[in-house]
């Protein structure tokens, strides 16, 4: 079955919970700038990358996401990486495709090519230039594209104007396309823009889902609603939260402030398609998303 196939149909999708803060959890250094691409150019044998993608699929989930939201140009050159990043981008493929077959599942899983803004995902001020932001992602889409995703996972976004050029960009590949903004406790994209503002410039690219992601459970209630009105009834929306907070040197610090029972009761009546973990959730989180979609 065909991605965009098991998206019409009337149950509810699993995508996985966060690579980046378990990657920090298991030991793997994720300072910034290169966060969670760190485990590619240090975890020589990818051991413990391709156990958390299997530890996502037993959980659950059917769609794990790729190790791929630093493995661009920009992101690798400050530690001297920059041309490696189609290199980096391949090995972080494989070792997804990898943890699939590993996983011996009877169920269709998808592999979602993950790729963020070209700056920091919290930082709307550090959108750079239309020429840039078009140059820079043309290479990431074409990097996930080569390398065989089957969706390609625009996350974290803070701009509608980055949104709108990595969508067209994406949807030329001809995959299945999905892209999730971070918004402000307010409800807005950080940019300050609205949902609705946000769905009316994408949905006419042909987008396969719009949604919200790395924001606390609570948080991202308003916004979907807001989108679930400009997309009407009937439009894939996604929908993963975080748990802890960002931090400029280390990325993330993870915190216990919803259990993942507490995070999957909020999380299970979100009014989405497709629902799973950002930042600071964990294969538990996943396990019990699973169970309280049952
Ligand atoms: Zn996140």
């Amino acid at each position: 079955m065909t991605f965009l196939n098991l998206l019409s149909q009337p149950s509810k999708l699993i995508l996985d919970g966060a690579t980046g803060t378990e990657l920090n959890r298991r030991g793997v250094d994720t300072g910034l700038p290169l966060w969670s691409a760190n485990a590619l150019l240090t975890d020589r044998d990818s051991k413990i990358l391709q156990q958390i993608h299997e530890d996502y699929l037993r959980a659950g989930a059917d769609i794990i996401t790729t190790n791929t939201f630093r493995t661009h140009r920009r992101a690798l050159a400050p530690s001297g990486n920059a041309s490696r990043a189609l290199e980096l981008t391949s090995r972080a493929v494989t070792i997804a495709r990898g943890a699939i077959i590993n996983s011996k599942s009877e169920a269709s899983k998808f592999i979602a090519g993950s790729i963020s803004t070209l700056e920091d995902c919290y930082r709307p001020d550090l959108v750079p230039s239309d020429e840039e932001l078009r140059a820079e992602h043309a290479e990431r889409i074409d990097h996930l594209a080569q390398c065989g995703v089957d969706l390609i996972l625009i996350e974290t976004i803070n701009t509608i104007r980055e949104a709108a050029v990595m969508a067209k960009l994406a949807v030329a590949t001809g995959l299945p396309l999905v892209v999730s903004f971070v918004c402000n406790r307010e409800g807005r994209i950080l940019s300050g823009e609205t949902l609705t503002e946000a769905a009316n410039q994408l949905l006419p690219l042909d987008v396969s889902a719009l949604g919200v992601n790395c924001g606390p459970t609570a948080d991202l209630v308003k916004p979907l609603a807001e989108l679930r009105q400009a997309c009407g009834a009937a439009f894939p929306l996604i929908a993963y939260g975080n748990i802890g907070y960002a931090d400029d040197e280390v990325g993330w610090i993870n915190t216990d402030s919803e259990d993942p029972k507490n995070y999957c009761e909020h999380a299970a009546h979100w009014d989405v398609k497709i629902v799973g973990g950002c930042c600071g959730t964990t294969p538990e989180h996943i396990r019990q998303l699973k169970l309280a979609l049952k």
